[in-house]
């Protein structure tokens, strides 16, 4: 599952990016033909819905003209048979005369003007006109046989004769109503009444309404259009052509078919009918009709009406635009409202992560805070603790510092008896002499003793003073500073450094050192005033002031060119009243005393006699930060 996984992973951008873009081509391929599909649909919906609306229309329209044309017809069928009652009528039929042939002459012509029809005329059993109304015209029926004619022959055997026909005469069409004239029984004549359908036509015209009515062999007899009269509207074969030729009923009309581009049957009396407009059998100017047929009572004929369907199309290829148009804007506020929905998730999701994250962080902040304070308690009890510590540490130094010093003086008390004693035994014989002296009256010698005297007590509170002041309790502890223990020390010997100048090199670099600051002036003064009275003698007195650290301990030393110490001298240099300065100047502690303090303090000093001349003394003692850190070893 895992490497599965993996593979999926590592499948190149360029290799993913191609499906991505085939799937977006084939939804927009599948959005058009949806688009389309819509389109399609709610055309077909459209026109579908305006064809059943048309045909209600259309069938309405049809029964009213159907009634009109019913109507127009039957106003005439009683007419022929109105001829049988006129007693001249069937006089003339059985004893024909010139008299009375002209009176129903007459009669026909007043007849027929009163009635509006074409012509009215009587025919004997043979099929001959004995009269007619049109008798003053030169083209009258009058006499001619018309035997021949569908509507004699079906009148003389006693039916009622139905006929439309292109008169023989003069090329007129019309409707013929024919009625046989019987007399005592039989039929001794028949009656005739042609009438004109064109008002029809007219009114149809005027209505703009497409109709036409076909009769029994389905010619077009009657028709809006004038071209589509006297054509077929079904295919005549040619045994029938030839017997309607033979007829006369359609004069020498060719009788072409009227024959649609394309027909689908709808329903009974229904179907849809495509017709050249222009040209025949041009498809650019076809038109589409719904073509509704019903027939008409009284008569083999049907009346056939033509509705054009094309603004029904036109009113449906809208709807169908309209129905893509709706399907493609609900499609795209779709996708616009799914696109901000993916918005909106990946802006939450984004939100919800920032948030957890940021929720997380501040968990972790809250932990790492908890942390460091518990560590910085730590810390601050740590500190404490060691500060306590240290105290102890300093307190327990400073009394093994003030143990060491008292047991210098311990070592140095023989000494110190020895040094005192002398001077207290020469001021007991001085004072004894002294006295002598004053009762004597010798004032001067005493004046001299007294002077002895007064040296000898300055020299023991000299001494005594080095002591208490090394043997005085205080903070040994602490940092000092070499540049300002420097400083300070030349500060201090400047009244001697006045009476004997010198050229001092200063060539330390400034550390801080484990050794309270007091005790290394003490040691730098002593050392710097020993240079200095060495140096007393001679001209040329240079003085080196050296220091550098070495690891963790710092160097500190005080050259000078002076006479150096004898070797004799050396090893008594740090024994206590070891001096070699003329008369009282010097006690002897200045070096006992600064070895004792650097001993104190951790380091140690040292004498040096460098082949070139003049004498050093080396000061070694621990940097300030590695005292800090001894007691963690
Ligand atoms: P004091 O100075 O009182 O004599 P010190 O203990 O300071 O006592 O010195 C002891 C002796 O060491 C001095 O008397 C002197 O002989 C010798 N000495 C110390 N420093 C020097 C020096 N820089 N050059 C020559 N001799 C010195």
């Amino acid at each position: 599952m895992q490497c599965a996984l993996a593979s999926l992973r590592v499948v190149p951008p360029a290799l993913s990016a191609k499906p991505r873009y085939v799937r977006h081509l084939l939804l927009t391929l599948l959005m058009l033909a949806l688009v389309f599909g819509c389109g399609y649909a709610g055309y077909r919906i459209s026109e579908k819905a305006g064809i059943r609306g048309l045909t209600e229309s259309g069938e309405r329209q049809l029964e009213l003209n159907a009634r009109a044309v019913e109507s127009e017809i039957t106003k005439y069928t009683y007419l022929p048979s109105l001829l049988e009652l006129e007693s001249n009528v069937s006089r003339l039929l059985l004893t024909p005369d010139g008299y009375r042939r002209q009176r129903v002459n007459d009669y026909l012509e007043g007849l027929n003007r009163r009635s509006g029809s074409l012509a009215i005329y009587v025919m004997d059993t043979d099929g001959r006109v004995v009269a007619t109304s049109n008798w003053r015209q030169s083209d009258s029926y009058l006499g001619e046989d018309l035997s021949f004619r569908a509507y004699f022959q079906d009148a003389i055997l006693g039916e009622s004769g139905r006929f439309y026909g292109i008169g023989s005469t003069v090329g007129e069409a019309g409707y013929y109503l024919s009625h046989g004239l019987k007399a005592n029984g039989r039929i001794i004549g028949v009656a005739v009444v042609k009438i004109r359908l064109d008002a029809l036509e007219q009114r149809w015209q005027r209505a703009r309404l497409e109709a036409y009515v076909s009769d029994e062999n389905g010619i077009i007899i009657l028709s809006s259009n004038p071209e589509r009269r006297l054509k077929a509207v079904r295919p005549l074969n040619a045994e029938i052509k030839e017997r309607l030729a033979r007829s006369l009923q359609y004069h020498w009309s060719s009788l072409d078919e009227l024959i649609p581009l394309a027909r689908t049957e709808l329903g009974a009396g229904t179907e849809q009918v495509t017709f050249a407009a222009g040209a025949p059998g041009s498809q650019d100017h076809a038109i589409n009709y719904l073509a509704q047929t019903r027939p008409l009572e009284d008569t083999p004929w049907h009346l056939t009406l033509l509705s054009p369907l094309q603004d029904l199309r036109r009113e449906a290829i809208s709807h169908g635009m309209l129905a893509a148009a709706a399907f493609a804007l609900l499609t795209f506020l779709l996708i616009a409202w799914n696109e901000r929905r993916k918005v909106i998730a990946t802006r939450l999701a984004a939100r919800e992560a920032l948030q957890t994250a940021n929720n997380q962080l501040e968990r972790r902040i809250a932990d790492r805070t908890a942390d460091l304070r518990a560590s910085n308690d730590r810390l601050k009890a740590e500190i404490h603790e060691r500060r306590q510590t240290e105290n102890d540490l300093r307190k327990t130094q400073d009394e093994l510092v003030q143990a060491g010093k008292l047991a210098v003086i311990g070592q140095m008390s023989t000494s110190i008896a020895h040094e005192l004693n002398q001077p207290l035994a020469a001021l007991r014989t001085l004072s004894g002499n002294t006295i002598r002296f004053l009762s004597r009256g010798s004032y001067d010698v005493a004046t001299t003793n007294l002077q002895t005297i007064n040296e000898l007590v300055d020299r023991m509170g000299r001494i005594t003073a080095s002591l208490r002041a090394f043997a005085r309790r205080s903070n040994d502890g602490g940092e000092a500073s070499v540049g300002k223990a420097v400083e300070a020390a030349l500060q201090v010997v400047q009244p001697r450094l006045e009476r004997t100048p010198l050229n001092i090199h200063h060539q330390f670099e400034d550390a801080r050192l484990a050794i309270n600051q007091t005790r290394l002036e003490q040691i730098l003064i002593n050392l710097i005033a020993n240079a200095v009275d060495a140096m007393g003698f001679q001209a040329d007195r240079q003085l080196w002031l050296q220091g550098n650290v070495d690891g963790d301990r710092y160097r500190l030393r005080v050259r000078d060119n002076g006479p150096g110490i004898l070797p004799a001298d050396r090893e008594h240099l740090f024994e206590p009243f070891f001096t070699t300065k003329p008369g009282e100047q010097g006690l002897g502690l200045g070096l006992t005393l600064s070895a004792s303090l650097a001993s104190a303090a951790g380091g140690s000093l040292s004498a040096e006699h460098p082949p070139q001349g003049g004498t050093a003394f080396e000061l070694n003692l621990p940097l300030a930060a590695t005292v800090m850190e001894t007691p963690d070893e």
